[in-house]
């Protein structure tokens, strides 16, 4: 319950948090919605010198398009997701799935940007974003660098991010017309994190499915897109065989960690349940 001391900044700018991170090194930590690393300092598990502050930073919040792009800024918390008319209208998923994140009041400060920047196999933006093909803009000494959401997860708290960078945006190909989305997460209570999770995002065409992505979350080291999932259902008609097929491809390439939730055999097992679940939802959607 008790953190251990620290010393605390609040930059106005990037540039200046930046700055910061480059004086005090892996001595220090951003502090954004702080709902996860609060919770790991109060136990200890982290213990950070200097916390710097990013929730002065205007540039950082907020939702806006970009010519096809939808542009989310780091620190935009889980509720403004939820309530966003540009999200709604042309990235749906994102503004739904995060309904299951979490409770109202941690919607309140958690950021979208922290949720990823973590790395937690068990939070649930990392797959969101490899299933929407999002991008992550990163800043640090040297600029900017845009990266994809696919790949940017390493493993457990691993990610793609340098020591001296901060996430400053979020980059969503806006949906094309008739896309279905879902994100089925088998929790065994609100507010806790995925026993197993499947996001999908989808197109079909003349009965066919013409674009798919499938990504899994809580059943390996970190968010996974199941590629050999996609393809089984590439170019098919949605029978119960070809969503079993691309279930089994994701059951496949589960590594789940063993813990209160479930072995490795529930937790995969569930993997594949939610992955069905999602397509039939997914199609559903479809137009
Ligand atoms: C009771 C409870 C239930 C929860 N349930 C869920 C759930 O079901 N699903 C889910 O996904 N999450 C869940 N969470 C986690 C919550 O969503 C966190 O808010 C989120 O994981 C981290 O976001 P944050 O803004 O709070 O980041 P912080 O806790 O402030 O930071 C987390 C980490 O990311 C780094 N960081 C943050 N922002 C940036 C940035 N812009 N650039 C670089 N590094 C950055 C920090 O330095 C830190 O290491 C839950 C939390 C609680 C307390």
């Amino acid at each position: 319950m008790i953190p251990p001391a620290f010393d605390y900044h609040a930059p106005k700018s990037v540039g200046e948090a930046i700055a910061l991170l480059g004086q005090y090194g892996s001595d220090a930590k951003i502090l954004a919605g702080g709902h996860s690393l609060l919770p790991m300092m109060k136990l200890r598990f982290a213990q950070p010198a200097h916390l710097i502050d990013i929730n002065r930073i205007a540039e950082l919040r907020g939702i806006c398009e970009d010519g096809a792009d939808v542009v989310i800024g780091a620190m935009t918390v889980e509720n403004d997701l939820i309530a966003s008319p540009i999200l709604r209208a042309k990235v749906p998923l994102l503004a739904e799935a995060p309904k299951l994140i979490a409770d109202p009041q941690v919607r309140n400060r958690g950021t979208i940007g922290g949720d990823i920047a973590h790395g937690d196999p068990g939070n649930d933006h990392p797959a969101l974003a490899i299933a929407v093909d999002a991008s992550f803009v990163l800043e640090g000494p040297n600029g900017r660098r845009t990266v994809k959401a696919d790949g940017f997860f390493h493993g457990t708290y691993m990610t793609d991010l340098a020591e001296d960078e901060i996430l400053v945006a979020i980059r969503v190909p806006a949906f094309a017309a008739g896309t279905g989305w879902a994100y089925e997460k088998l929790k065994r209570k609100t507010g806790d994190w995925a026993t197993a999770g499947a996001a999908v995002v989808m197109r079909i065409d003349a009965g066919r499915v013409t674009h798919c992505r499938i990504a899994l979350t809580n059943v390996a080291p970190m968010a996974l897109r199941a590629t050999d999932a996609e393809r089984a259902l590439l170019g098919q008609s949605l029978t119960d065989a070809s969503v079993a097929a691309a279930a089994q491809a994701a059951m496949a390439i589960c590594d789940p960690a063993e813990d209160l939730r479930g072995d490795r055999e529930y937790k995969t097992a569930m993997a594949g349940e939610m992955v069905k679940r999602a397509i039939r939802a997914a199609a559903a959607r479809c137009q």
